[in-house]
């Protein structure tokens, strides 16, 4: 993994963090998710301490939670999403017996999409014994990722407390001219919208036998599973993942999904994507079966799309973008593009490793912004752990900080940080697996 090891940070703290994870060769995303919740993170260790924390927009939203009902709001009468038709609709009038048809559903439009919460995960870990007792990889996995059980309850606590899956594009539209403009957001009286997204889901070479699944794939029924091989070297197949643990619950709770909205998948393309080797400029001479590889990614990444789920770069090499020169980005977005987007598609979704942003609190401008904007991309995702939402709206863009669920975070919850409570009890959700440490750092 030497590959992705990072440049040096600029803080301490943040040094330690990176090169943890560095040394375990984790993909990171994290970075600065430890500190305490007086110190936004993104905005203020991803560029020079200069940052004027007046014009912090994260510092004044510090202990805003989103409301559903503010005196902007409009309460209108729609149609929910399409349900199966109901016999009593269907026995009412011609045109409703050959149409789906659901009660009408009291909404509210959601005051300001810059401030919708989003959450993300890495590919969760199946088998805690095997994962986190790893010698080289455990504390990392303790750090970085959150657990099947973990994710099931968060899960239902989620959709108890009335949080809805949204897409980031249905907060914002994407003008022929390249502006970004707000796109209203109306949900039923009393949800709340949630941006989730995983990382790294590329079921990387150094997770092989650690406790993980192995990839996706598409199943008999067309939805998309998992291949899991527990520690006895028994491989079965289903839901051992976000993915497919997701498509699970919207189909027992379809009212957690706004207009079919499931969440974004961010790729890397150093070790191909989806658990496939399917990266020409890494696999090609290497694996033999690249070129089917590719048309099976390909196959799965229909198959998640179909389902509503959509893809966001995180770099060809897991790279920071904060301390890549513009050549260094330029190179790896070519990388990415070459050996990616024929699998995914084209994507105008920006997720930075290590929530590196290329820019602190001030609105984006100059070369990199423009480069990356020239290349497509309009929604751009650090991380900041401290607060439930922030988000900036640019002439050309739409960047959102994003929240970190893993060892690192609900360690800081049990010891005191009030941030995830907004949407989950750590207590109740903490694997009994995890030791008492929680993290492992
Ligand atoms: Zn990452």
């Amino acid at each position: 993994m030497s590959r992705r090891r990072p440049v040096a940070p600029r803080t301490a703290r943040r040094t330690a963090v990176l090169l943890a994870a560095a040394a375990l060769g984790l993909a990171a995303c994290t970075a600065g998710s430890g500190t305490s919740a007086e110190a936004p993170v993104t905005l203020t260790t991803t560029v020079a301490p200069t940052a004027d924390p007046t014009t912090s927009a994260a510092a004044t939203t510090t202990s805003e939670a989103p409301s559903t009902s503010t005196s902007t709001s409009t309460t209108t009468e729609t149609s929910a999403a399409p349900s199966t038709a109901s016999a009593s609709a269907s026995a009412t009038s011609e045109a409703e017996a050959t149409s789906t048809v659901a009660a009408p559903v009291a909404t509210e439009v959601w005051p300001d999409n810059s401030m919708v919460p989003h959450i993300f995960f890495h590919s969760l870990v199946v088998d805690p014994e095997r994962a986190f007792n790893d010698a080289e990889s455990g504390p990392g996995y303790l750090d970085y990722m959150a657990t099947q059980s973990e994710f099931a309850k968060i899960l239902d606590q989620l959709y108890a407390k009335g949080y809805v899956l949204v897409s980031p594009h249905q907060l914002a539209t994407v003008e022929t001219d390249g502006r970004v403009t707000p796109k209203p957001l109306a949900l039923p009286v009393g949800k709340k919208p949630l941006v989730i997204s995983i990382d790294d889901v590329s079921y990387y070479e150094y997770m092989d036998g650690d406790g993980f699944a192995t990839d996706l794939f598409v199943a008999e029924d067309g939805r998309v599973r998992n291949n899991y091989t527990d520690a006895r070297g028994v491989t079965t197949q289903g839901s051992y993942d976000v993915m497919p643990m997701v498509d699970d619950f919207v189909r027992a709770h379809p009212d957690f999904s706004h207009e079919g909205a499931r969440g974004v998948i961010a790729l890397t393309g150093y070790n191909g994507v989806l658990g496939y080797r399917s990266s020409p400029s890494e696999y090609a001479g290497k694996n033999p079966d690249l070129d089917a590889d590719i048309v099976t990614a390909k196959g799965v990444a229909d198959a998640l799309k179909a389902e509503g789920w959509e893809f966001a770069s995180h770099s060809w090499g897991h790279i920071n973008f904060t301390d890549s020169s513009l050549g260094g980005i330029q190179a790896d977005t070519a990388k990415w593009k070459a050996d990616v987007e024929p699998i995914v598609g084209p994507t105008d979704l920006l997720i930075y490793p290590f929530g590196a942003d290329i820019s602190g609190v001030p609105g984006y401008r100059g070369e990199k912004f423009d480069y990356l904007k020239s290349q497509g991309y309009s929604f751009f995702f650090n991380v900041d752990g401290s607060v439930p939402a922030w988000g900036q709206w640019g002439d050309a863009y739409l960047r959102e900080a994003r929240i970190n669920i893993d060892g690192i975070s609900m360690k800081a919850a049990v010891e005191g940080r009030q941030v995830l409570g907004e949407f989950f009890d750590v207590t109740s959700v903490l694997d009994p697996q995890r030791p008492a440490s929680i993290a492992g750092s």
